[in-house]
């Protein structure tokens, strides 16, 4: 039924399930489990759980089904499992799909939890994982082989903000069979097509523009009713890595305003990165968005809008990159994105902290570089906020 609306329309009634009381804003069912009505029914229940029937939070509860319906009808996912966190569902979409002796090839620049999936766990396993320049076609064309089983990248990556082409990638996975896996958080549910253009599954961390309102972690895999059904649940409800059904309410309130929430981000990061184009204590200034951007064609063909984050290049290194965040006064030091607040992050001293300095080099992450994630704050009192923060450099 809810095929036909739009989807300012799903994100407020997608997925809703009423109880006997008719209540306006989605209940929740803080319960971790449901009562039978005779010994019969707790056995069929087990044997076959029907439709609108729940055995235990773990495998599933109202409130968690609700959010689930309604993010997939936002993706054009024919399912969706939620989960504890955005890593809960990154590990859990690729460990419950892979096994030992499997290749999977993946792009290098990706968010450190990520990074430590793929490299020190999987590979404990026995699952062989080759890391490729994800913006580079050949690159990954000469590393998928006919065993391949997974290819997986985050769409834009952290916090430099390279775009991989979805379609490409998803074009050369599928001519060996392999199923592609993407990690959507930068390109935002909002403006990412990425089922559409090739992804078999599509994962989020909900705690970014999702909840956009920095109160949970959260996360989401989304993908075909039989991948979801038959290889993620069993895995998620015997691993222990669901979402709760309190938390399940505040992502399912976030998606009501996430449409209304990401675009005012995106208008507001635009603005910044217009005003700060060619900035005299720039050296770089990186919004997907903008036309200067190495791979403005493809974002516009891909995602349409730049998203809601900027990297800026601050002349002069760690020190006036300090600077710079410690005269901000509107844009908080944190490390949260997709947040109604904007924030700034110094990735080098902080996300990526732990990597070496020629790791940090290969991926872009100079001692000047700061990520803003663009909140939904008024632009010209963040313009005037970065402006007035760049003078005290
Ligand atoms: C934040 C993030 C994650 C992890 O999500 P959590 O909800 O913090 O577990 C994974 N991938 C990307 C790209 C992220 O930004």
């Amino acid at each position: 039924m809810d095929k036909k609306w739009n989807t300012r329309t799903k994100l407020v009634h997608g997925g809703t399930r009423r109880s006997q009381y008719n209540e306006v804003s989605e209940a929740i069912f803080l319960t971790q489990g449901f009562v039978y009505d005779s010994a019969e029914a707790a056995e069929a229940r087990f044997l076959q759980a029907g439709e609108d029937e729940f055995i235990y939070a773990r495998y599933g509860n109202p409130t968690v089904a609700m959010f689930e319906n309604r993010i997939a009808a936002l993706e054009g996912a024919e399912d969706a499992f939620a989960t504890a966190s955005g890593m809960a569902a990154v590990s859990g979409a690729l460990t419950s799909m892979l096994k030992a002796g499997d290749h999977v090839v993946s792009a290098r620049a990706l968010f450190g939890s990520c990074l430590y999936v793929l490299e020190e766990i999987l590979t404990r396993y026995g699952v062989e994982v080759t890391f490729v320049d994800g913006t580079d076609l050949d690159a990954w064309k000469s590393a998928i082989r006919t065993e391949t089983s997974v290819v997986f990248f985050e769409t834009i990556a952290n916090p430099t903000l390279e775009v991989i082409d979805v379609a490409a990638v998803a074009e050369l996975a599928h001519a060996v069979g392999a199923k592609v896996v993407v990690d959507n958080v930068f390109a935002t549910p909002v403006f990412s097509r990425a089922i559409e253009q090739g992804a078999d599954v599509v994962v989020y961390s909900a705690t970014k523009h999702i909840d956009g309102q920095g109160r949970a972690l959260g996360g989401v895999i989304l993908g075909t009713s039989d991948y979801i059904r038959k290889t993620v649940e069993p895995y998620m409800k015997h691993t222990g890595g669901s979402m709760s059904p309190f938390t399940a309410w505040v992502m399912l309130k976030g998606l009501e305003t996430i449409d209304l929430r990401v675009r005012a981000q995106a208008e507001g990061a635009e603005a910044i990165s217009d005003a700060l184009q060619g900035h005299d204590k720039l050296s770089r200034v990186i919004y997907p968005g903008h036309p200067t951007h190495a791979q403005h064609d493809l974002v516009q063909r891909q995602m349409g809008k730049g998203g809601t984050v900027i990297a800026l290049d601050i002349k002069g290194g760690q020190a006036a990159a300090f600077r710079f965040l410690n005269a901000l006064e509107i844009v908080l030091i944190s490390n949260n994105l997709g947040d109604a607040k904007s924030i700034a992050t110094h990735p080098a001293t902080t996300t990526h902290q732990r990597l070496s300095d020629e790791q940090k080099e290969v991926l872009g992450i100079t001692p000047g570089l700061i990520r803003l994630s663009v909140g939904i704050e008024d632009k010209d009192d963040l313009i005037s906020d970065i402006l007035g923060a760049l003078e005290a450099v």
